[in-house]
C-alpha cells in the first residue's frame, strides 16, 4: 500500500498563505493549522483528499519560533471533522525548502498528542509539513497492534486550474537518472519536469485507435508506471486504425497488444505495467484507476465517461478526454465535416457531462443494454447515434492533442494562458480554445474532493481475477476445462 495526499488548489493556497506568512516577512517563525481530509482508496494506494482548511482563531495557537496549539483549537477541529464525516490533518511549516523530515518534537506532537484524539473521526491522522518553497511532505499515522505507526507518503499532489504540482518523496520514488536514450527529452523541458513525467502513474482507459497512440507517446517520454484498461479484443475492422494491430492479432486482447508494444518501446529504465482486460466500471479496473495520477479517457461510450467524470471530480485525478466527430452525407459516401477535441477534467474544468460528451440517459441505456439494441438505435435522432466513421490520421491528431494537453498541464508556468478544451476543425483547419464551465447546478460540483463516498452506484463488484501464474496451475486449469467439456458436454 502506498500513501498520498492530494490538495485542491484552493486548499493549498489558503493553507500555504497562512503557514508561510512569517517567512514571507523574513521572520523565522513557524506556523500551524488543521484541515479536513477524505479518503480515496485505490487497489494499492490510499490518498487523503484535502479541500477544507480550519484556520486558527485568535488565541487558539501560540507562536514562539516554534508554534503550539491550544487544546480548544484541536477540540474544535475534531468536532468539525466528525460533523462533516472527514478525517483530521495537521500541518505546520519549516524554515527550509524541499521535502521535510520530522524533528523529535514533531514526532511527539503528531504521534503522542494528536494521533489518538484524531482517531475519534474514525480515520487516521494525516501530518503535513510545508517548506519555504511551498513543497509539501506528508505522512499517515495508523494504529497497528496497539502502536501508532508512521507511513510516509510517496508524494503530495496539488490539483489546480492551470497546472498540477507534484511534490515527490525521493526516498520512496527516486528521481530518474539522465540516460542517453532520453537526452533530447531531458533537454526539452529540463530535469525537474522530466522527474515528474518519469515518476507519474498514468492510466489509459480504452486501447483502441486513440489509446494505443497515447500509450506509445507516454512510453516514449519515459513514464515508468502505466495502467492499461480495456475489455475489448482486436477485430478485423480495427486494423485500419490500430497502431500495433496486424492480422495475426485478431482475437487478442487490446490491452495485451498495447502492453507488449510498451514493454518493447518504453524509454524508462524499468517499466511497471498494470494490465486490466475489464471495463472501467468493474471494481478491479476502477480501483486500479484510483491508483493513477493522470487518466486518459480514450473511450467513446457513456458509462466509462461517466465513471471518469466521477473520478476527476470526487477523487481529484485529472482526466484528459478526447473525441472525434465525423459527418458524412446521408449515403455515407462523402466526408462533410470532421472535428476532434481534447480537454482536461478536474473540479476546475468543465465536467464531461456539461461539455456534452455524454448524458445521463445514455448511461442508463448503456447499463440496461438498450444502447446496443439496433431497433432502438434506429429510432434515435441522428445526433445521438454513435458514429463509426474514423481514420488513423484523425486518431493520431486527437491522441497528440491529448498527450500535449497533459504535458501542458504538468509543465505550465503561471503566465501560460488557461486552456480547458481544444477543438480542431478539419475543413477550416482551425483550432479553437474553449473555456466553458459547468452548469451552475451541475451535481458533479458537489462531488469535488469527496473521495470514496462519491463512487458511481453501478460499479460491478470484483469479477476479474488475475490469471494463474505458474505453468502447473495453468496446465491444471486447462485440464479441468477439458474434463468439464468431455464429461459435461458444455
Ligand atoms: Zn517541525
Ligand atoms: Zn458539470
Amino acid at each position: 500500500m502506498s500513501f498520498e495526499v492530494v490538495f485542491t488548489a484552493q486548499a493549498d493556497s489558503t493553507s500555504s498563505k497562512h503557514l508561510l506568512q512569517h517567512y514571507r516577512h523574513d521572520k523565522l517563525q513557524e506556523d500551524l493549522c488543521f484541515a479536513l481530509w477524505r479518503p480515496s482508496t485505490g487497489q494499492l494506494r490510499r490518498a487523503a483528499l484535502i479541500d477544507e482548511i480550519i484556520l486558527p482563531k485568535n488565541g487558539e495557537r501560540t507562536l514562539h519560533g516554534n508554534a503550539g496549539f491550544e487544546p480548544g483549537y484541536l477540540a474544535r477541529a475534531i468536532k468539525t471533522a466528525r460533523e462533516k464525516e472527514a478525517g483530521l490533518a495537521f500541518m505546520h511549516s519549516h524554515p527550509s525548502p524541499g521535502w521535510q523530515g520530522m524533528s523529535v518534537a514533531d514526532v511527539e506532537a503528531e504521534r503522542d498528542v494528536l494521533a489518538y484524539p484524531a482517531g475519534a473521526t474514525g480515520l487516521p491522522l494525516v501530518g503535513l509539513t510545508i517548506g519555504t518553497d511551498g513543497y509539501w511532505s506528508a505522512r499517515f499515522w495508523e494504529r497497528d497492534d496497539g502502536e501508532m505507526r508512521r507511513h510516509w507518503c510517496e508524494k503530495v499532489r496539488v490539483i489546480g486550474p492551470q497546472s498540477c504540482k507534484i511534490y515527490f518523496n525521493d526516498n520512496i520514488v527516486p528521481p530518474p537518472l539522465r540516460k542517453n536514450v532520453l537526452r533530447r527529452t531531458f533537454d526539452t523541458w529540463g530535469h525537474e519536469s522530466q522527474s515528474t513525467i518519469s515518476r507519474l502513474k498514468v492510466g489509459i482507459v480504452g486501447l483502441g485507435s486513440v489509446g494505443c497512440i497515447v500509450a506509445e507517446a507516454v512510453a516514449r517520454i519515459g513514464t515508468a508506471r502505466v495502467t492499461l484498461i480495456d475489455p475489448d479484443k482486436v477485430e478485423e475492422h480495427n486494423l485500419d486504425r490500430l497502431l500495433y494491430g496486424t492480422v495475426k492479432d485478431i482475437g487478442k486482447l487490446k490491452v495485451d497488444l498495447a502492453a507488449q508494444a510498451i514493454r518493447r518501446n518504453a524509454t524508462a529504465e524499468k517499466i511497471q505495467l498494470t494490465v486490466l482486460p475489464v471495463s472501467i466500471h468493474e471494481e478491479a479496473a476502477y480501483k486500479a484507476a484510483l491508483d493513477c495520477d493522470m487518466l486518459f479517457s480514450c473511450v467513446d461510450r457513456p458509462v466509462p465517461r461517466d465513471v471518469l467524470n466521477y473520478i476527476a471530480q470526487a477523487h481529484l485525478i485529472p482526466v484528459i478526454d478526447g473525441g472525434i466527430a465525423v459527418e458524412t452525407d446521408s449515403r455515407q459516401d462523402n466526408l462533410f465535416s470532421a472535428h476532434w477535441r481534447a480537454h482536461i477534467v478536474t473540479p476546475y474544468h468543465q465536467c464531461l457531462r456539461c461539455s456534452k460528451q455524454y448524458n445521463s440517459s445514455m448511461v442508463v441505456m448503456e447499463l440496461d443494454g438498450s444502447l446496443d439494441d439496433p431497433s432502438y438505435i434506429s429510432n434515435l435522432p441522428p445526433e445521438q447515434r454513435r458514429g463509426n466513421q474514423n481514420v488513423f490520421p484523425f486518431s493520431l491528431s486527437v491522441a497528440g492533442m491529448e498527450v500535449n494537453l497533459m504535458l501542458r498541464y504538468l509543465l505550465a508556468a503561471d503566465w501560460w494562458p488557461l486552456v480547458r478544451q481544444q477543438d480542431y476543425q478539419f475543413v477550416t483547419a482551425e483550432t479553437y480554445i474553449i473555456n466553458n464551465e459547468c452548469h451552475p447546478n451541475c451535481s458533479f460540483r458537489q462531488r469535488r474532493a469527496q473521495g470514496d463516498t462519491e463512487n458511481p452506484s453501478y460499479l460491478i463488484e470484483e469479477k476479474y481475477t488475475e490469471p494463474p501464474e505458474s505453468g502447473w496451475r495453468r496446465a491444471w486449469q486447462s485440464f479441468i476445462k477439458i474434463f468439464d467439456k468431455v464429461f459435461w458436454k458444455t
